[in-house]
């Protein structure tokens, strides 16, 4: 870059040359600022003001913004080798591939490196399609598993499905939580149901108790496969290094993406039994990347899960987190004509407001005052809160105050209207 440029001038140009009702959104909700540096649960915008990440990048900042930690691995790998020639074994790949088998639950033990969480998606619905060699998928009402076509056609919010079909057939879209409707649904034909525990872009929606278990018995009735999406979930987020673990079941194919590479280098994987990956079999190039277990984003893994154990980040989640729930619920009991209830678990947590204008109005008071807070993407009613998992007990207060101070600006706002 050469010359710096003013947030109007950047603005203008996501409007002339990237997307112009997406400039025109950034700049309605609140922010339209530039980002410019990063660090821990906070980010500076090019006028040096600073905001309390709240958003977390939907489940990427894990570790924080620039931890010194990954960013050290990384620079150090930087000069070796970033992108892999593809023709020589990497190193970093091999070893956090085998640190995956090692804190993945059951028997989960080979992975396949991409770039992102829908690639992730995708890869697994081949792999399942391959193994059992049948082509139906369950998956739920209001699920987010990406953009990418095969992602689209096992999501579950028309908007974003219709305009793209047909997509990939035979899928069964079911209520996340119906056991009766999972039933119906599962036959001896369905290579796989496909499942997030908590349903984060559908509005921050646990599985209800015994419903993973129900997928587990039902898949295994039929030999059909159980794919967990953890891409949001995974790696603490919930307050438990995986999701699937608060309730001790083990899917056939894990994926995970965002919080992986420690929010400093895109990465996504999928992680089989050795039953899955019989789908390599005499075909280890049936699916591939280029990009896919870099030396730099392997490394950034690396570093990434060094930190989990040194700061013990998966505590700090379920405690943090009961402490921010705490806070929330305390807000919807104090203005419950604007919030329907607060919930989730660990550090991915929401609150469900009682019309869609509410949320917008909130989110812009929030950003006003510097906190960084935004709907999720499914369910406009619902704001979420998922920041760093080291995030502090004062930040936490800061996010709640300013929270409490919106809402009653927001209480005010529409009764004058
Ligand atoms: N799966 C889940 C559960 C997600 O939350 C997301 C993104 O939010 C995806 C898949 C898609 O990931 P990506 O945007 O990296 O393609």
């Amino acid at each position: 870059m050469t010359e710096e440029l003013s947030a109007r001038e950047i603005s203008r140009m996501y409007r002339d040359y990237i997307n112009p009702d997406l400039a025109r959104v950034m700049r309605i909700t609140g922010l339209g600022s530039v980002e410019d540096h990063a660090q821990g649960c906070w980010v500076w915008d090019n006028n040096g003001q600073k905001y309390l990440d709240m958003a977390g990048g939907y489940g990427v900042f894990c570790v924080g913004h620039s931890h010194p930690h990954v960013i050290e691995a990384i620079e150090k790998q930087l000069k070796k080798i970033s992108l892999s020639s593809k023709l020589f074994f990497t190193e970093a790949q091999a070893k956090l591939a085998k640190k995956l088998a090692e804190i993945t639950p059951g028997d989960l033990q080979y992975t396949f490196f991409c770039n992102s969480g829908t690639e992730a998606v995708e890869g697994a619905l081949k792999i399942a399609r391959l193994v059992t060699n049948r082509i139906t998928f369950v998956a739920m009402n209001n699920a987010f598993h990406g953009k990418s076509t095969g992602g689209l056609a096992v999501s579950g919010r028309p908007n974003y499905r219709v305009p793209f079909e047909p997509l990939m057939p035979e899928v069964r879209h079911i209520p996340f939580g119906d056991i009766k409707a999972l039933e119906e649904a599962v036959d001896d034909t369905v290579a796989a149901v496909i499942v997030e525990p908590v349903q984060g872009e559908g509005g921050i929606h646990v599985a209800p108790e015994g419903y993973l278990q129900a997928i587990r018995r039902v898949c295994d009735e039929h030999s059909t496969l159980f794919i967990a999406d953890e891409v949001q979930t995974g790696f603490g987020r919930t307050g438990k290094m995986f999701a699937v673990e608060h309730w001790n079941v083990c899917p056939d194919i894990l994926l995970v993406a965002k919080a992986l590479s420690g929010g400093v280098i895109p990465i996504g994987a999928f992680i089989g039994t050795p039953k899955v990956w019989s789908a390599f079999k005499g075909r280890p190039l049936i699916h591939t990347s280029t990009f896919g277990g870099s030396p730099l984003a392997c490394t950034a893994g690396l570093a990434t899960l060094e930190v989990y154990e040194q700061e013990d980040l998966c505590h700090k989640s379920a405690t943090s987190g009961a402490y921010l729930k705490e806070g929330l619920d305390r807000l919807a009991l104090k203005y419950p004509d604007l919030i329907v209830e607060a919930r989730g678990l660990g550090l991915l947590l929401g609150i469900e407001t009682v019309k869609e204008e509410y949320a917008g109005a909130i989110i812009s008071e929030m950003a006003r005052r510097h906190i960084m807070a935004v709907y999720t993407l499914n369910q406009p009613k619902v704001i979420r809160f998922e920041p760093s998992l080291n995030i502090k007990r004062e930040e936490l207060d800061l996010c709640l105050q300013s929270l409490d101070e919106s809402l009653a600006k927001t209480r005010e706002m529409f009764k004058e209207k």
